[in-house]
């Protein structure tokens, strides 16, 4: 007797894979494992026992994986990005036939996906690239779905995804993104993003904790309170809850003791390489990767903090403040760090914007604000009113200069100087919050110095100016008139 088919398949079950078939199974819809080492189909079909009774089967050979699936079928990878991609697309497609789909949910390089759509178009078959948010967590109870590709293959998997994503007061978490490698290049920008609100609260939190002097206690109320505001965040919410946890290892809080080097995978410098390549400014985010760099130099900046000591560096340099008012800093610091995330949106969404014009996705902006609205790492309140600024003109310039966010902008601005001249004094560097002010600065400033530097130009390369007051492109003998 043939058993059932399954709607859909999944190969690849480390902990993303693992999660989002079960999230797929709860929902309803019978589907198939498969993983190169079998030890995880095992363990799979036990957690979908244990989770009760669900309806996924286990497959040990690309081949029964591949036929136990109902036609067309449509098969999610989620293996490490790269050659495993394709090393696992080969075995599969091998017993797949013309109208099935490939779904890749990897953290794919967006051209890598394009490579793949053409190679899978040859063979008669359809692909996805699909950005996937929202951790193991998110897997599991409803991430962020950005797939990208074909729309045909959308169509097909349509009823299961809008039933695995997040849902919100306005829908599931899950949008056609566009085509090509549309879906993978907004989960990179998303992700770059990720990096850049990262790095904002971290700043937030070395400005209270060195300069307002804030215990982990305080921290944690603090974040606990702003997280019930308009910066209501999934990452405010765990900050808060990192402060509350002691470590098991010693006196104190565990936030304490964690080494301060910081890792990562690359969807963060692959954001800021499209940001140059585009001639998109991306400061905050580009200030979030190189903190990360620099973050690693451990070692370096534990000998550079001595020789500059004995150069004599001054002691109240990157010390507590006496005397500050703290109830007034900690405002400050909200009114800064929600400043600052406009600033680094607007750059993450300027960067989508360019790329969407090159590649003719034709990206709905206020669409992809909506489904970060949950299941995500980066979902927030905030994200509605990008949504909402996009809505109401999806030709929107920039973020900072949609009428809310700008009254936004100018209401905080005071109290954004103050919290980053603050730290410039006390020697605590905000990289993060330093570049979006100055994003918003030099944005909103109709005349620049580049006038300057367009006379360096032509004067060394006669590389010409125009002028404010004539059309043409002009050169001047700079030296002969000096
Ligand atoms: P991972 O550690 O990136 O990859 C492990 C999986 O890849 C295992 O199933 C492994 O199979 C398989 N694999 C590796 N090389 C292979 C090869 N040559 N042939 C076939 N299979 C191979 O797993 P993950 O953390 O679950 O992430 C999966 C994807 O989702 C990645 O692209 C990741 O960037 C992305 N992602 C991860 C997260 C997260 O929070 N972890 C969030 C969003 C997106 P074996 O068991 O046989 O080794």
């Amino acid at each position: 007797e043939a058993a059932a088919l399954s709607r859909i398949g999944l190969a690849g079950l480390a902990v993303m894979g693992q999660n989002l078939a079960l999230n797929v199974a709860e929902k309803g819809f019978p589907i198939s494992v498969y993983n190169r080492t079998t030890s995880k189909v095992d363990e799979t079909l036990d957690r979908a026992h244990n989770e009760g009774q669900l309806p996924l089967t286990g497959h040990y050979t690309p081949r029964d994986f591949v036929l136990s699936i109902q036609k067309p079928r449509s098969v999610i990878i989620l293996v490490k990005a790269g050659a495993p991609v394709d090393q696992t697309i080969a075995a599969l497609t091998e017993h797949m036939e013309p109208g099935d789909t490939i779904i890749d949910g990897g953290n794919e390089w967006y051209e890598n996906t394009e490579r793949r759509i053409v190679e899978a178009n040859s063979k008669g078959l359809l692909y996805l690239g699909m950005g996937v948010s929202g951790g193991e967590e998110g897997a599991r109870n409803g991430p962020s779905l950005m797939p990208g590709g074909s729309f045909d293959a959308y169509n097909n998997i349509k009823d299961i995804v809008e039933k695995v994503a997040a849902q919100v007061e306005d829908g599931p978490c899950v949008t056609y993104i566009g085509e090509g490698g549309s879906g993978n290049f907004v989960k990179m920008v998303h992700n770059g993003i990720e990096y850049g609100d990262m790095q904002l609260i971290s700043e937030a939190y070395d400005v209270l904790k060195n300069v307002g002097g804030l215990s982990n206690s305080e921290l944690a109320e603090i974040f606990d309170e702003w997280n019930r505001g308009e910066l209501e965040s999934f990452l405010i919410e765990i900050t808060a809850d990192i402060f509350k946890v002691k470590d098991e290892h010693g006196e104190g809080e565990l936030v304490d003791k964690i080494l301060d080097k910081t890792g990562m995978k690359g969807t963060g410098k692959w954001t800021v390489q499209q940001a140059a390549e585009l001639s998109v400014a991306a400061p905050t985010i580009a200030a979030s990767l190189d903190c990360r760099y620099l973050s690693g130099l451990k070692d370096e900046r534990e000998a550079a903090a001595k020789v500059l000591a004995e150069a004599g560096l001054k002691e109240e340099v990157g010390t507590v403040r006496s005397g500050i008012d703290k109830k007034r800093l900690i405002d400050d610091v909200r009114q800064a760090l929600y400043a600052s995330k406009i600033c680094s949106y607007a750059q993450g969404m300027n960067l989508l914007r360019a790329k969407s014009l090159e590649k003719n996705w034709n990206l709905n902006f206020g669409e992809l604000a909506r489904i970060w609205k949950g299941g995500c790492i980066i979902r927030a309140v905030f994200l509605d009113r990008i949504k909402k600024a996009y809505q109401r003109n999806p030709d929107l310039a920039s973020l900072v200069v949609d009428p809310d966010f700008a009254k936004e902008m100018v209401q905080r601005q005071a109290a954004w100087r103050r919290v980053v001249g603050l730290a410039i004094s006390a020697g605590i560097s905000t990289p993060g919050m330093c570049a979006s002010l100055a994003y918003f600065d030099t944005y909103r400033r109709a005349r620049l110095p580049a006038n300057l530097v367009q006379a360096q130009r032509d004067l060394f390369g006669a590389h010409t100016y125009e002028r404010v007051d004539r059309p043409g492109a002009f050169h001047t003998e700079w030296t002969k008139l000096a």
